[in-house]
């Protein structure tokens, strides 16, 4: 059987002991965020782990159901939503002016980890939800926001992102969603989105549509899209509900996993909207909500990479099968659990150490995005937006490909059984897997890595990372302690070091190389980053602090297996994106 318990002690050691949320008083917030983490994300833990979760398996067995237009969600999802409202947490990171708590993002994401632990179908309305607001926050009309972010903050109002339609996903340009103005000064649109997360659901009483389509007098390509507002019932200027907006549901996907979320065909039929931000200027007003879209999609990976952990975790402790190699551990059993067994411990060990390290990077990540929001110095709001940009798509991309890994190595762990859908874990696999496809594919996260944030004004964006990474080596250079890790971490930091340059070099010249190598690159970086995390997390392991002993000498083994069999891939990965592109484009793929 699944079994789920918020790692609260992990997020209780990132947020006082390693990111000092208490001690950043300077930036509004966070001292609060600091004083309220341990109940907030206690309570957190309770609705994740006694609602949320004992829906999961039930949500994924009974699905979606269309039915003439409407969506039912399975059985429970809608009252443990209206729990989800009740409790406030839709709001407590959102704008006071329309009724949120205005804490930082920081805190939120240990609660969206839960979430997508505890049940990711489920966690899929509020997420987009949360998307949908930052896109508001900044491009709504001012008039507008009075009509619309209240019951968007408190979450009985959701909204959605439509970007896709049949003939493009990744290449929005060929969009053919057209928006004819109307008299009044809104919008008619017309077309047909697929593919749209939660586009149509019984759980709240209004949807908000955010769809990308084209005026009239629109240029060709990603340069005419514009964006607009489409409520899916009209709303009136005194906030009340109106006539329901020509927005149907065609029909829903059925799909691999996350089948407690409804895919949707979305059709509109002369819909009428409101223009969001400029005319044309919709794919980067889109994007704002994309890259804080992106780290939540990163998250999923991250939350159901837990889910499994656990999972197989509790089986392989239970399981008894053939004895350790170097004699029985439990001679009065007829075998030994087989967490005796080097490959049950290293697949285990892999997920455990993914899971930390990539927890410690989404926290991170979080509050630099909060610190170019709140802090007063704009040098320190500039340095921690370049974090933010460089560690977006490896967030996306290294979460979700090592979600879907660690789903596969849980289920291994469980031989036979992990296949069978009664154990849970086969679900995990299932649902992962999109997490590496929708939000940018992870290949077009590592093309905006090598093409857009490597190259970013000579490298700035880079030195948000190497400047710290580096500082932290020098801090640490002559701890005997912490030689163990300071002497791989600069000599990875250097592979990395090579295989930017190289990429930069042969860029220039040749376009298809940075191209053929950015999949890996992005892979190489992540693992750097995640050992200068993993070595920061040793330091303070090695010097104890307010959790168990045990929770420290966990701490640092887990450093020690990261180093000794993660970390070294990096040599691999260099080896094959400076092999160029020749091996790709040489052979032929046209069909004969
Ligand atoms: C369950 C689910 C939920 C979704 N939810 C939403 C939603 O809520 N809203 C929404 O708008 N969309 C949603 N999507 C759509 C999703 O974002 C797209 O499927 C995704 O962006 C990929 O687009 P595509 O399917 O058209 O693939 P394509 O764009 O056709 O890509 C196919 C392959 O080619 C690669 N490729 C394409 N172009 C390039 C390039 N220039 N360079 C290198 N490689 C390239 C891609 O990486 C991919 O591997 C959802 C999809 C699914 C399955």
């Amino acid at each position: 059987m699944p079994t789920y318990r918020a790692p609260l002690a992990d997020f209780r050691f990132l947020l006082t002991e390693w990111l000092k949320l208490a001690e950043h008083t300077d930036v509004p917030g966070f001292t609060e965020a600091a004083e309220l983490a341990g109940p907030l994300l206690e309570e957190g833990a309770k609705l994740c782990e006694n609602v949320l979760f004992p829906l999961n398996q039930s949500g994924d067995e009974e699905g979606c159901r269309w039915e003439d237009g409407n969506v039912y969600m399975p059985k429970g999802f809608k009252e443990a939503y209206a729990q989800y409202v009740v409790g406030g947490w839709p709001a407590f990171t959102c704008d006071p002016a329309f009724g949120g708590q205005g804490l930082p993002e920081v805190l939120n994401m240990p609660v969206t980890e839960m979430i997508c632990s505890a049940n990711l179908s489920f966690g899929l309305t509020p997420g987009l939800s949360h998307s949908a607001y930052n896109l508001m926050a900044k491009y709504c009309p001012d008039e507008l926001k009075p009509r619309f972010m209240p019951k968007l903050i408190s979450g009985e109002w959701s909204g959605v992102m439509c970007l896709t339609e049949p003939q493009c996903g990744t290449d929005l340009g060929l969009i053919r969603t057209k928006a004819t103005p109307n008299a009044d000064g809104t919008y008619a649109i017309e077309g047909t989105k697929i593919f749209i997360s939660s586009g149509e659901q019984d759980i709240t009483e209004n949807i908000l549509h955010l769809v990308l389509a084209k005026l009239p007098d629109a240029p060709k390509g990603v340069k005419g899209i514009s964006l607009f507002l489409v409520p899916k019932v009209w709303v009136n200027e005194d906030g009340s509900l109106g006539e329901r907006n020509a927005v149907k549901c065609a029909s829903i996907e059925h799909k691999m996993g996350i089948h407690g979320s409804s895919t949707c065909v979305m059709n509109y039929d002369g819909a009428k909207g409101y223009l969001i931000g400029e005319p044309h200027r919709g794919l980067p007003a889109m994007f704002t909500m994309m890259n804080a879209a992106r780290i939540y999609v990163g998250v999923q990976g991250l939350g159901v990479a837990e889910a499994a952990y656990q999972g197989a975790l509790a089986y392989a402790n239970e399981r008894l099968q053939g004895r350790a190699l170097k004699g029985p551990k439990q001679p009065e059993k007829p075998a030994d659990p087989i967490t005796v067994h080097p490959d049950v411990r290293r697949m285990l060990l892999t997920i455990r150490a993914f899971c930390e390290g990539g927890r410690a990077l989404v926290l991170l990540t979080a509050m630099k995005h909060d610190l170019t929001h709140r802090h007063p110095d704009a040098d320190v709001r500039e340095r921690a937006d370049d974090f933010v940009q460089l560690m977006t798509p490896i967030v996306k991309a290294y979460l979700t490909d090592m979600g879907t890994e660690s789903a596969n190595l849980a289920m291994q762990c469980l031989g036979g059984y992990g296949y069978i859908r009664e154990y849970g874990i086969e679900q995990y696999a299932r649902d992962a897997r999109i997490a590496q496809i929708y939000e940018g594919t992870n290949g077009i996260q590592a093309l905006d890595l090598v093409g857009r944030k490597l190259s970013h004004k000579f490298g700035k964006y880079l030195r948000a990372f190497f400047h710290p990474a580096q500082d932290f080596i020098d801090e640490h250079k002559h701890d005997p302690a912490m030689q163990e890790f300071i002497k791989p971490l600069d000599k990875h930091m250097g592979y990395l070091r090579q295989a930017s340059l190289w990429i930069a070099q042969k860029g220039l010249t040749n376009p298809d190389d940075a191209a053929a190598a950015s999949v890996e690159y992005l892979r190489l970086f992540a693992l750097v980053v995640m050992a200068w995390i993993w070595a920061q997390q040793a330091r303070l392991a090695l010097q104890g602090g307010a959790e168990s002993p045990e929770f420290y000498k966990e701490k640092l083994a887990t450093a020690r297996f990261f180093y000794a069999r993660i970390l070294p891939q990096t040599i691999s990965l260099l080896a094959c994106l400076t092999a160029g592109s020749k091996p790709l484009m040489e052979p032929n793929l046209e069909l004969s």
